[in-house]
Formats: structure tokens, sequence, C-alpha cells
């Protein structure tokens, strides 16, 4: 992306957009009757570089996502040598094989999509004697392309998670359906009704709701939001927020 772009004009479009996105978050929050200091968003960096990480940060954005172990590490590398460090989070599916590379180095884990990841996690959190905060990853819209525990499932599994020392439970995550806003505003809510149901049930905060993307961010944060995760809005100049 930066080969294309002169990078002055590439940190103005960054400011701008960033600057569009918060006034979005914004409204949206406002018509829900919320404050939008409820909503943090972070910047999903998985489809470019280091630079446009580094450029991203210098407007604004504080923490980024990404969805591969080993790309996270080669940024966290990268940045670490270049005496830059930036705070990550793991958003994308994490297979048993890779969980070493994820723990202690991100600031969050939004994708525990089983009982039996989250209690790999936790083994291997208290091997090292560190408990990872993270998310537990709901298909609520029950596509069956989408990963994550079913609300029956985190029903029934709930309680086990709960006691896992490793890790600490703030929440929840959850994907919609692609290019459907309807089908995706029943997702968020059906996510925050889980919630509100659980809370109820185990007296967790369950703090944080990790829904909304480029294309739904605004439903995300009217249905309940409190951190959006956004990729081609923040980052590619092609991509249209209208
Ligand atoms: C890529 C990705 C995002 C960001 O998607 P955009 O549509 O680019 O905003 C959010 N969450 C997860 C889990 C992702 O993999």
């Amino acid at each position: 992306m930066m080969d294309e772009l002169d990078p002055t004009s590439y940190e103005h479009f960054l400011a701008l957009r960033h600057h569009t996105i918060r006034q979005r978050i914004a409204d949206a929050a406002a018509r829900a009757g919320r404050d939008a200091s409820e909503v943090e968003a972070i910047a999903v960096s998985k489809t470019v570089g280091v630079e446009e990480v580094l450029a991203a940060r210098s407007v604004g954005w504080g923490i980024f996502g990404e969805n591969r172990p080993q790309e996270l590490g080669r940024k966290l590398e990268a940045l670490e040598a270049a005496e830059r460090p930036v705070r990550f989070d793991m958003i994308g599916n994490l297979q048993k094989n890779k969980i070493n590379q994820v723990i202690g180095r991100v600031r969050l884990i939004h994708s525990i999509s089983s009982a039996h990841l989250a209690e790999a996690v936790s083994t291997r959190c208290e091997a090292r004697g560190i408990v990872a905060d993270v998310l537990l990853e709901t298909n609520v819209s029950g596509e069956r392309s989408k990963s994550g525990f079913s609300p029956d499932e985190l029903r029934s599994a709930i309680e086990g998670v709960l006691a896992l020392p490793g890790i600490r439970v703030e929440g929840l995550m959850t994907m919609a359906p692609a290019g459907d806003a309807d089908a995706a505003r029943r997702t968020f809510s059906g996510l925050r009704e889980l919630a509100d149901e659980l809370r109820g049930r185990t007296g967790l905060a369950l703090r944080t709701l990790s829904c909304g993307m480029s294309d739904d961010f605004e439903v995300a944060v009217e249905e309940g939001s409190t951190l959006v995760r956004l990729g081609r809005c923040v980052f590619d100049p092609g991509y249209r927020l209208d």
C-alpha cells in the first residue's frame, strides 16, 4: 500500500479516517443513548506492514489487532527491534500449537472459541506464571462457517471456563454475517442479550463486547458493542466509508 502512495498523504488519509471513524462511533453511541467513551476501537493491521502501523499510531490509534500468530510475532519483533513497541490484540483463530506464540505478548485474546482451547490456554499460562485476559468467541448467528461457542455451548461451559486459573474472562466476541445489516444487528443484539443472561447467572462483569468491523461497526455500537475491530476502513484508501 505504501509503495503506491506518498507517505505524507497516506498519513493524512489515516488522520482523516481516524477522525471520521471516531465521529461515526460517537454518533452511533449517541443514537443509542450511550457515551462514546464506552467504545474502544482497535486497528486491525493484518493486511499492512509495520510502517503503516506506526503511521496509524501517530494519528491516534492505540491498540492493533492481528489474526495470525506468525504475523503477530513478526510485527512485534520488528517493532521491538526498532524500539517502537506497539500493543496488539489477538483476534483470529488460535490453534493449540500456536498458543505459546501469543500468550504474554498481547493485551487481549478475542478468540477463545471452545472450552478445549480455554483449557489449553489456561494450562500454558499457568506454566508460565501468567494470567491471560480473554474473550469468549460466540457464534451468535449460527453460520456454519463461523467458529466459536454456540450460545448453548457457552451456557453449559461458562462455569468451567470461569474456574480456569490461567485466564481471566473479560467478555464476549462475535462476528456478524457479511453484507446483511439486519442479520448483523440481530447478531449484535443477540450477543448483548447473551452477555446479560450470563452476567445474571455468574455474577461476572463481562465488561467487553467485541463486535463490529468496517462494514457494520455503527450498527454494533448502536447494539452495545464496547470494542470494534476495524481493518479496511482504517487502512485502505479504496474502502468507501459511506
Ligand atoms: C480482518 C478482521 C477484522 C477487520 O475486518 P474489516 O472488515 O477489514 O474491518 C475484524 N475482526 C476479525 C476477527 C478479523 O479477522
